[in-house]
C-alpha cells in the first residue's frame, strides 16, 4: 500500500514529505497542498507546499552535489540506476496504486507504466555508458589551409544542474524520462512533479533514494506550480529545464535564461484515414488511440481527417467499437475513468457544447457524471468549431469529413500545434509523400500516434515543443561537448617518413 512498508519515512502523518539533501523532510511552510482523487473528488492524498528557501537550499546542494558526481566514474553511475531501476519495478504495486488514485489511470495501466519505467532507466544506463564513453578524434588537416598540427578530442561534459517539471498523465515516466538521462550524464536533477501525480514520484525518488545516490544529487520539491514554478524555472542555479505539459512550457520559454531547454508540449494529432485503407484498423486504431486513458494523452489522436466516400463505413465501425468500452472506475480497469479535475471536465464539456451549437452530429448522448465522461465520437465537425482545432484532453473526438488529401494535409499545417500524426493506406508511397506534408515531429503509417518505444526519438513542431527526447536525444541534450586541441610543433603524418629528421 501506498505510503507503508518501504516507504513509511516518506509520511508525516497524513501529509506526504519532500526530498532534499538524501532525507525526507517536512516543510517549514506549515502547508500543504490537497491532491484530489478524481474519481470520488475528494481528497486523496496532501502534499508539502514547499518555500522559496527550501528550492534555495535544493539548488545550493544540488550544484555541489553535480560536482562530485561528475567525477564519479560512469560504469558506478550507470550502476546505481541500474540498482534504482530494479527497486522500482519491485515496488510496482504501492506506485502504481498512487496512479490510479490521483489520476485515475486504469490499474493495469498503472502497472505498465510503472514497469516501462524501470525499463526506461536500465536502457538509459545501458545507452548512457556507450555514447558518453565515445568521443571523437579529428585532424586539422581536413580543413583547407591547415597541416595536421592540431589534434582536436571532443567529450560530451554534464551541464550542471538539470530541473525536470512532468506533467499530471505520465508523472512517474515523464519524471524518470528526464532523471535518467540527467544522472548517467554527470548532472544533478531537480524534480517538481505535477500536483495530480506527486504522490507516485515521491514513492519514485524514493527507489532512488534506496538505490544509494549521494546525498542532494537528487531533489523533490513539491506545491503548486502556479506557485513555486516561475521561481524554480528562473532560479540562476538552474543549467537546464526538461519541462513536459501544456501551454506553460511556451511561457518558460520565454522567461528561463540562456539555457538548454527541452520542451514537450500539447499535440492535435490528426488521423488522415485515405480511400484504400484498412477500415478496420483504422477503427481500432481510432480507438486505441483517442481513447485510452480517457484521451488524455499528448500523443491522443485529436482528429480525424477521413475521406468523404469511406467515411459513414468508418464512423459506424468506430461506433461499434466505442460502445463497447467500459466506463467507470479506473480500480476495475475501466477503459474510460474520470478525467484529472473539474475544470478539465468543465472545459471539455465547453468544447462539446460549441461543437452541438454549431451543428455537430453526435454519434453517441453526451453523458457525464462529476469528472467521468462519457466516450463521444462527434461527426460532421467543421473548421469553425472549437474541437476541430483544441486538444480535449479528454474521450471526445472529432471527426471531419474531406474531400481530397491536400484538404487533410492543410488542416493538419494549419493547426499551432505539430507533435504526431497519421496515415492510413495501403500505398506506401503515398504515405511516405503525406509524411514528407505533415509538418510534425513524427508521422505514423498505418498506426495511432504514440511516444514509445522510449528510445526512439520524439519531438514537436511548432507549439509542440523545443528538442528531441527519446534516450539518446535527451542524453546528448544533458551535455555539451568539450574539445582540447593538442598542438603540434610540426605537422604529424601517421606512418610518414623522416621520423627522426623532424624530431
Ligand atoms: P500543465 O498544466 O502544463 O502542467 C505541467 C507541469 O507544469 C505540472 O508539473 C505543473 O505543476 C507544472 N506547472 C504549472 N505551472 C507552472 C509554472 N508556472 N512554472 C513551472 N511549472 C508549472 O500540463 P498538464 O495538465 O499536467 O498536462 C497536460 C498537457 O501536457 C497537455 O497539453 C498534453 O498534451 C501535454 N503533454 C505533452 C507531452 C509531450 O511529450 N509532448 C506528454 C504528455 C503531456 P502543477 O501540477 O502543480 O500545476
Amino acid at each position: 500500500m501506498a505510503g507503508t512498508g518501504i516507504f513509511t519515512d516518506i509520511l508525516d502523518g497524513d501529509v506526504y514529505k519532500y526530498y532534499s539533501d538524501g532525507e525526507w523532510k517536512t516543510s517549514s511552510s506549515g502547508k500543504s497542498v490537497a491532491i484530489i482523487n478524481p474519481a470520488t473528488r475528494k481528497t486523496q492524498y496532501k502534499v508539502q507546499a514547499c518555500t522559496q528557501e527550501e528550492v534555495n537550499k535544493v539548488m545550493e546542494m544540488a550544484k555541489s552535489a553535480q560536482k562530485s558526481w561528475a567525477k564519479t566514474p560512469l560504469w558506478k553511475r550507470a550502476e546505481l540506476l541500474h540498482k534504482a531501476a530494479a527497486i522500482l519495478k519491485d515496488n510496482k504495486a504501492p506506485i502504481a496504486e498512487s496512479l490510479v488514485k490521483e489520476i485515475a489511470k486504469p490499474a493495469k495501466d498503472s502497472v505498465t507504466e510503472v514497469v516501462r519505467s524501470g525499463d526506461l532507466i536500465s536502457y538509459c544506463a545501458e545507452e548512457g555508458v556507450r555514447i558518453l564513453g565515445e568521443g571523437k578524434f579529428l585532424l586539422s588537416d581536413s580543413f583547407p589551409g591547415n597541416e595536421r598540427t592540431k589534434y582536436c578530442l571532443t567529450s560530451k561534459i554534464p551541464l550542471g544542474v538539470v530541473l525536470a517539471i512532468p506533467p499530471f498523465n505520465y508523472p512517474v515516466n515523464l519524471a524518470v524520462s528526464k532523471i535518467a538521462p540527467a544522472l548517467i550524464a554527470g548532472n544533478s536533477l531537480v524534480l517538481k512533479p505535477p500536483t495530480q501525480g506527486a504522490v507516485s514520484c515521491l514513492h519514485m525518488v524514493h527507489c532512488f533514494h534506496l538505490a544509494g545516490f549521494p546525498k542532494g544529487l537528487i531533489s523533490c520539491i513539491t506545491g503548486k506550480g502556479s506557485e513555486i514554478g516561475d521561481f524554480l524555472t528562473m532560479h540562476p542555479a538552474v543549467n537546464c529545464i526538461s519541462f513536459t505539459g501544456g501551454d506553460t512550457g511556451i511561457s518558460i520559454s520565454k522567461k528561463a535564461g540562456m539555457i538548454p531547454l527541452q520542451m514537450e508540449l500539447g499535440g492535435k494529432d490528426a488521423c488522415i484515414v485515405l480511400e484504400d485503407a484498412d477500415l478496420d484498423l483504422v477503427a481500432s486504431n481510432i480507438i486505441k488511440g483517442g481513447f485510452s486513458y480517457s484521451g488524455q494523452r499528448c500523443t491522443a489522436v485529436k482528429v480525424v481527417l477521413v475521406m468523404e466516400s469511406v467515411a459513414n463505413e468508418l464512423v459506424e465501425k468506430v461506433k461499434a467499437k466505442v460502445a463497447k468500452l467500459t466506463v467507470g472506475p479506473p480500480e476495475e480497469n475501466c477503459d474510460i475513468t474520470a478525467v484529472v479535475s473539474e475544470s478539465s471536465a468543465n472545459f471539455i464539456e465547453g468544447l462539446v457544447m460549441d461543437a452541438k451549437d454549431k451543428g455537430a452530429t453526435f454519434c453517441q448522448e453526451y453523458k457525464r457524471q462529476g469528472n467521468l465522461i462519457w466516450p463521444l465520437l462527434l461527426d460532421n465537425v467543421k473548421p469553425d468549431m472549437r474541437i476541430a482545432w483544441e486538444e480535449p484532453f479528454g474521450p471526445v473526438l472529432p471527426v471531419l469529413r474531406i474531400s481530397s488529401v491536400e484538404e487533410g494535409i492543410n488542416h493538419c499545417n494549419a493547426s499551432n500545434f505539430g507533435l504526431q500524426g497519421c496515415v492510413f493506406t495501403k500505398d506506401i508511397n503515398k504515405a511516405m509523400l503525406i509524411s514528407d506534408a505533415m509538418e510534425t515531429g513524427t508521422v505514423q503509417i498505418n498506426s495511432a500516434p504514440a511516444r514509445g518505444p522510449d528510445h526512439f526519438p520524439f519531438q514537436g513542431l511548432k507549439d509542440s515543443g523545443i528538442g528531441s527526447q527519446g534516450v539518446t536525444n535527451s542524453i546528448n541534450l544533458m551535455t555539451k561537448v568539450k574539445t582540447t586541441v593538442i598542438n603540434l610543433p610540426t605537422p604529424s603524418y601517421s606512418m610518414g617518413e623522416g621520423f627522426i629528421s623532424r624530431l
